[in-house]
């Protein structure tokens, strides 16, 4: 046994020596061809075929798969394929749900604004920001997105929203999500707003909630008093307010692009509360969501005309923002049109404040200036943690924000 072992080492060694000088050879008689060093590969194939040994999946075997490939070289063992995708998918992260911090002390109350961030859905991830792997919580029955994933994307939101820290054992977000149902409406950018007193108005019950959004009223606008049901408007750059009387227990929800805006949706909304609800305006708190900057929303002169001709002090949210392009600033000439003066696309453009325009529609109607909280987030400058319409060119998912009575 020893004297055959020693045998085949020294046979291993001159075949190793004989390789190593082929190679040598190839490589050095031609650095570009591959000709020769294919020609001299075949001959050491032919050479190991001679004392007994194959060597077949050299060139068709990646690295990598050299490495996990099993130390035992069973060639009976079935190849191992790789499985393109597990049946299940796994669970996302809980959604973030923001929320206002001077409501979190009213165990009755629940509301939230709903984030992009851990959903079911991925259609709407940008190529640059899906690194995460995880999905994006699209709450919108948009058509670009499956009906599964906005579905499974509600019942984790309201999941979240209801699971809140002042919630008592009885009363689990799973409990409530049975008990609960979501109100929604049809939003048409309007100065429409509902009494919602009962459950006529089709609704969504969260577990067996319909294939879409159909048969829906349509406004922009939603109050009630009633216990276990969720108001819901849907953004994506347009602006979510929420009312709430803490003392007479009403919650409000509003849609505020610039048209429902300018039809004073919010306005209207908290006149009706005080009217028909009797709310005092030192009880009233807002709230206003995510929604485009004035940071980033050029708006074109009829909306600075719809503007002009509702409010008296509509300079307040309007400002012009200078392109500040450097190579414009340093080589003017370049940038030169043959348009007359004023007509140039190189002046300032108009931008819309909706924040400071509902700020103003909000203290009209009676909420004191301190007890409106506004997050302050645009939803054109973060992508990665809200949809924007505008910032993602119509392709985009949906926020949710939600208010309502437990
Ligand atoms: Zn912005």
């Amino acid at each position: 046994m020893p004297r055959r072992k020693a045998r085949s080492k020294r046979a291993f060694c001159i075949l190793s020596k004989i390789i190593q000088v082929s190679l040598r050879t190839a490589k050095s008689s031609s650095p570009v061809s591959s000709g020769s060093l294919d020609e001299a590969l075949r001959g050491i194939d032919a050479l190991l075929g001679a004392v007994g040994l194959t060597h077949g999946t050299r060139r068709t075997r990646p690295p990598a798969q050299q490495k996990t490939t099993s130390p035992t070289r069973n060639s009976a063992a079935p190849k191992k394929k790789s499985v393109p995708t597990p049946a299940v998918p796994p669970t996302p992260a809980t959604p973030t749900v923001l929320r206002v911090p001077a409501w979190e002390r009213y165990p009755w109350l629940a509301h939230g604004f709903s984030t992009r961030p851990n959903g079911a859905s991925k259609v709407y991830a940008p190529r640059a920001h899906s690194g995460s792997g995880q999905g994006e919580l699209n709450l919108g029955f948009t058509g670009s997105d499956t009906q599964r994933n906005v579905r499974r994307n509600r019942e984790m939101f309201l999941h979240a929203l209801l699971e809140t820290k002042t919630a008592s054992p009885k009363h689990t977000a799973l409990a409530q999500l049975a008990l609960l149902r979501l109100v929604l409406l049809q939003q048409i950018h309007s100065g429409i707003v509902y009494r919602i007193e009962d459950t006529r108005i089709e609704d969504t019950r969260i577990e067996d909630a319909p294939q879409a959004d159909v048969d829906l009223q349509a406004g922009d606008g939603m109050i009630s008093t009633q216990p276990g049901l969720l108001l819901g408007i849907l953004t994506a750059d347009c602006l979510p307010v929420l009312v709430v009387d803490a003392r007479q227990r009403v919650v409000a929800a509003f849609h505020a692009g610039w048209r429902g805006t300018a039809a004073r949706v919010v306005e209207r909304g908290v006149g009706r509360m005080r009217a028909e609800f009797g709310s005092r305006p030192g009880d009233l708190t807002a709230a206003i969501g995510p929604g485009i900057g004035g940071c980033c929303y050029a708006i074109g002169d009829e909306v600075r005309n719809e503007f002009d001709s509702q409010f008296a002090y509509s300079d307040a949210f309007f400002r012009e923002v200078y392109d500040s392009d450097p190579i414009k600033e340093k080589y003017p000439l370049l940038f030169l049109t043959a348009r007359a003066p004023g007509h140039s696309n190189l002046g300032p453009s108009t931008h819309l404040d909706l924040v400071e325009a509902n700020r103003r529609q909000l203290m009209d109607a009676g909420v004191a200036q301190a007890k409106i909280h506004a997050l302050g987030l645009c939803t054109a400058c973060h992508l990665t943690r809200f949809f924007s319409h505008r910032a993602e060119q119509g392709f985009t998912g949906r926020m949710m924000s939600v208010v309502g009575i437990r």
